[in-house]
């Protein structure tokens, strides 16, 4: 069946489904906290012990062959309603949600995780689902189903990102018309931030930013990435986190040095999921720049990969 609007379909599938509501009521007493990573950069860490199912979750094949997918139709609950999207897309409600609107957007076939040839979906869903910031998990950048191809889409301006990069210094790596490409210039995370207002020359410069950024990841399936994309009055912006490490090397250890952060565009978008309290009360923001410095692109490979896209720009 259609529904009017994100709020109308959420509002029909609490009704029906309580124990997702209560999680999603659960939302309104969750802790959260402000960290200054450095100076006009910010994360607020949200302590959110459900979320225990996605950042321990286990990616690697093995794993992943054994277990149910639980993002096909026959292992879903019963209970969850379907919005259909186009041809190929299920819109669903996250019945484990990290925003008071979260829905996970699942391709019907359970075919990977690769953004190939979906770009201008995301477009379109970011279009559709007014009011929320759509995202794409790489397979190997905290995809908690690799397997099954899926986006999400959380209500906007939660993550801190979405309004800070005004003040952060940015460099301009191409502009024509309304499209706008700039890279971060001296943020703990590195980013490239993209805006136009046509959709089709979107997903063309993006997907050439990525070809470049797989052959310089030497990744043989694509490139490895986090991708916000949020639809406004005329046009898109979009940020995408190239990535280093897909976890931090805290993530392997016990004890106090443990952290179990798996960090993915949420958390990249400066809203950073704890899902034990232990890690929430003692991060800080040493620690906090030691797991970003990991997980995004190395400075070496970031700077040539500028350096690459001015190149290709300018030929333009
Ligand atoms: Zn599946």
């Amino acid at each position: 069946m259609d529904y009017l609007s994100v709020e109308h379909f959420l509002q029909e599938q609490l009704s029906q489904w309580p124990e997702a509501r209560k999680r999603f009521e659960g939302l309104e007493e969750v802790m959260t906290r402000s960290i200054d990573l450095r100076q006009g950069e910010n994360l607020v860490l949200q302590l959110n012990p459900q979320r225990i199912r996605s950042s321990a979750a286990a990616t690697d094949a093995p794993s992943i062959a054994r277990r149910a997918c639980f993002l096909c139709p026959e292992q879903r609950p019963p209970e969850q309603l379907i919005w259909p999207f186009g041809s190929d897309y299920h819109i669903l409600v996250n019945p484990f949600p990290i925003f008071p609107q979260h829905l996970t957007i699942v391709s019907k076939a359970h075919v990977p995780q690769r953004l190939a040839g979906r770009i201008g979906d995301m477009l379109h869903l970011a279009q559709h689902l007014k009011g929320t910031t759509v995202f794409y998990n790489g397979a190997k950048c905290g995809a908690s189903a690799p397997d099954h191809f899926h986006f999400q889409a959380g209500s906007s301006d939660l993550m801190p990102l979405e309004e800070e990069w005004r003040h952060h210094r940015r460099e301009t790596l191409w502009e024509q018309e309304a499209l706008l490409i700039q890279a971060s210039a001296n943020t703990q995370r590195h980013y490239l931030m993209l805006e136009d207002d046509d959709s089709e020359r979107l997903e063309q410069v993006l997907q050439s930013i990525l070809e470049q950024l797989q052959k310089l990841q030497e990744e043989k399936e694509e490139a490895r990435i986090n991708l916000l994309a949020r639809h406004q009055g005329s046009h898109w912006r979009l940020f995408l986190f190239p990535r280093g490490a897909h976890r931090p090397r805290q993530y392997a250890l016990q004890g106090k040095e443990g952290l179990l952060l798996s960090p993915a565009s949420v958390d990249f978008g400066g809203l950073f999921i704890c899902a034990r309290v232990e890690d929430y009360d003692k991060l800080d923001a040493p620690q906090l720049r030691d797991v970003l410095s990991q997980c995004t692109l190395p400075a070496g490979q970031w700077q040539k990969f500028k350096e690459k896209l001015s190149a290709y720009f300018s030929k333009l």
